[in-house]
């Protein structure tokens, strides 16, 4: 029995319900619940907070999310052999448990929480990057959730707090910190998971701001981002030319030098540049 939740260990369910870990599905585990535990507590105090995990398997986030206190859980998974062991943790947590069998790029399990929500989960590594960028771009902001607690391959992470001139600052740092606060919270080594993944894993916790840090259009902001980074060796009045034929003079009533490159341009210049495109 674990010490957390008197639930067996995870090497025990895993081995009875035969849940060898599936390459295809970014299969890579947590098996140690107090370093689940340790995660869970990233997201902070949820004892009134609705939780979305995607991807549960085995459950051992799961496990560390109901033991921390989360109020409820809601868990995306689309392997099927997991099911069973998510039944027993429902079993061990009355009421507090609900398993949607499916994939959470085609569900929107988040219509099914009541707010306040966080968002909690190791990602598979092959969905986690668009997941990210749909939770960022909601229809509207504020979005439903608080805070998203996340788990990427280190580089991805690095991308997500990038600053400018640095190699990893792009399109993902600009979504991420135009209205979210964005920190790396823990970094893994490839052993603490079963099987280890190639390379060293980072929770990031991005925090939901109240309003934009600067004004801008979303779908405005988002084109020029996606137009500068796309051409990032470029310089911009080159690299946006397409966007449009004057567009070294929005570049300077932006305040940005049209000889400079995407990566050297720091947000709040993004959006002046944004704003300059809005009618
Ligand atoms: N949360 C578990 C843990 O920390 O040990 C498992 C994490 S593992 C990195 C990713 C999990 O996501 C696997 O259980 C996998 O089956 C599941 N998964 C993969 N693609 C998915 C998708 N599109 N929708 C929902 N779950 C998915």
């Amino acid at each position: 029995m674990s010490q957390i939740d008197g639930l067996p260990p995870l090497r025990d369910v895993i081995a009875t319900h035969g849940l060898s870990a599936r390459k295809a599905l970014g299969q890579n585990f947590l098996l140690d619940l107090n370093l689940t535990a340790r995660i869970a507590r990233i997201a902070g105090d949820l004892s009134a907070t609705d939780v979305l995990e995607v991807g549960p398997g085995p459950g051992g986030l799961t496990r560390g999310l109901l033991a921390e206190g989360a109020r409820r859980v809601l868990a995306v998974e689309k392997d099927a052999r997991c099911l069973p062991a998510l039944v027993d943790i429902a079993q061990a947590y009355p009421g507090q448990l609900q398993v949607i069998e499916g994939d959470a790029l085609e569900v929107d399990p988040l219509a099914h929480l009541t707010p306040p929500i966080a968002v909690c989960a190791n990602l598979p590594y092959n969905v986690g990057t668009e997941l990210l960028i749909r939770w960022l771009t909601p229809p509207q902001w504020p979005p439903v959730w608080r805070s998203l607690t996340l788990m990427f391959q280190k580089e991805v992470a690095e991308r997500i707090v990038a600053q400018p001139g640095s190699k990893a600052y792009g399109r993902l740092a600009i979504l991420a910190q135009w209205r979210c606060d964005a920190r790396i919270a823990l970094t893994l080594p490839p052993e603490a998971f079963t099987p280890p993944p190639k390379v060293s894993s980072a929770v990031v916790h991005l925090t939901a701001l109240p309003a934009p840090r600067f004004d801008a259009q979303p779908a405005v902001l988002e084109r020029i981002v996606a137009a500068a980074f796309n051409q990032r060796r470029k310089m911009l009045r080159s690299g946006l030319k397409a966007l449009a034929p004057d567009i070294e003079d929005r570049l300077l009533a932006a305040g940005i030098k049209p000889t400079e490159r995407a990566e050297q341009v720091p947000l709040e210049a993004f959006c002046a540049l944004a704003r300059q495109f809005e009618t």
